[in-house]
């Protein structure tokens, strides 16, 4: 897959703390959920970044940040050199064509009260484009046609649809303007495993075949695995590891990204024996997270350095960035994950 060095997207300090109040007459903020807790990264022109990371950890605010469906608290998000946040009226418009966002539900986020044409057509109707009437149904069908939709069904309504056909329709909507990025939000974890593959497939096509930009949200690595040229891992608002496919699979380097990689049920080729490292406890709360390393109260390897001293993100080897004070060695991936470093030579 080609990708350009030239980031679509800049993300820089990005934080967003959702304010904690409470009295019923005179509201007082008593606190924030720091959702998102600065975080940066690039998004490459071409490429698919998948984020990754268990509920609440802060990938979801992230993408609605990017798409301005949220204001972030401090940071910026550049969007070919230009901060998004400067943009007003027309310019915010144009902003919500050129990145599109497909919801995680596709059973609540299409209207039951129009038919599927209308749906996808509302993007059309939204900008101004193919006003007339005819050549706007063509349009239509040709998407509809492109994920898989039989065209005939043009005026048929949602509920008349399964579950990932719904999906299908929340993808041609989002790809009807062809945006420069597209932001998947677990678009798959509410369909029948059965059906996953099947619009994992659909978007892994339409991303090649019109060269998107992708952002792929998942709670689960086993996902992301063949969609994503990068990953992302976050817990509890921070970014802690960001590497090459290939380097995250083959080498993680964050305790974390080890512990959720050992979650995933591989087949070991090699037949050894692999000690699974589950993750003991909850996500703390990011009303409250712990000081310094956040994930040091679940970290296998935590010293006293982690609770006091917070780790950068910072280059470990094989272009992976990480977010540890003692990363895992080889030995240790061996250990828990030997089909992660024999599927890696
Ligand atoms: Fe674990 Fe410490 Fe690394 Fe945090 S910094 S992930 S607590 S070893």
């Amino acid at each position: 897959m080609s990708t350009s060095a030239e980031p679509l997207v800049q993300v820089r300090d990005l934080v967003k703390h959702f304010p904690i109040s409470r009295g019923i007459v005179f509201q007082r903020q008593i606190g924030a959920v720091k959702a998102v807790d600065g975080v940066s990264f690039d998004i490459r022109r071409g490429e698919t970044l998948g984020i990754v990371g268990e509920t609440g950890c802060g990938k979801s605010t992230t993408a609605r940040l990017l798409v301005r469906l949220l204001d972030p608290t401090s940071g910026t998000v550049l969007l070919e050199g230009e901060d998004i946040a400067q943009r007003k009226g027309a310019g915010l418009k144009a902003l919500h064509r050129d990145m599109q966002m497909i919801f995680q539900d596709p059973y609540s986020s299409l209207n039951p009260r129009k038919t599927i044409g209308s749906i996808i057509a509302d993007p059309f109707v939204i900008h101004g484009l193919h006003r007339e009437e005819g050549e706007r149904k063509k349009r239509v069908q040709d998407l509809m046609d492109r994920v898989g939709l039989n065209p005939e069904h043009y005026n048929r309504y949602p509920h008349e649809f399964s579950g990932g056909q719904r999906q299908r329709i929340g993808v041609a909507r989002a790809i009807a303007l062809q945006p420069k990025l597209l932001i998947a939000d677990e678009p798959v974890s509410a369909l029948d495993v059965s059906i996953q593959a099947q619009v994992l497939n659909l978007l892994r096509e339409l991303q090649r075949e019109m060269g998107l930009t992708l952002v792929f949200i998942a709670h689960d690595l086993s996902v992301v695995r063949h969609m994503c040229d990068r990953v992302a891992v976050m817990y509890l608002g921070k970014l802690v590891e960001l590497a090459p496919n290939e380097s995250l699979y083959g080498f993680p380097r964050h305790p974390y990204t080890g512990a959720l990689l050992s979650a995933v049920p591989v087949p070991d080729p090699s037949g050894g024996k692999r000690e699974r490292q589950l993750l003991s406890g909850d996500v703390p709360s990011p009303a409250n997270p712990p000081s310094a390393c956040r994930f040091h109260t679940r970290c296998p390897k935590a010293q006293e350095l982690c609770a006091t001293e917070e780790p950068p993100l910072e280059e470990k080897g094989r272009q992976t960035l990480a977010a540890c004070h003692f990363p895992l060695t080889e030995d240790e991936v061996r250990l828990r994950l030997p089909a992660a470093l024999s599927a890696a030579k």
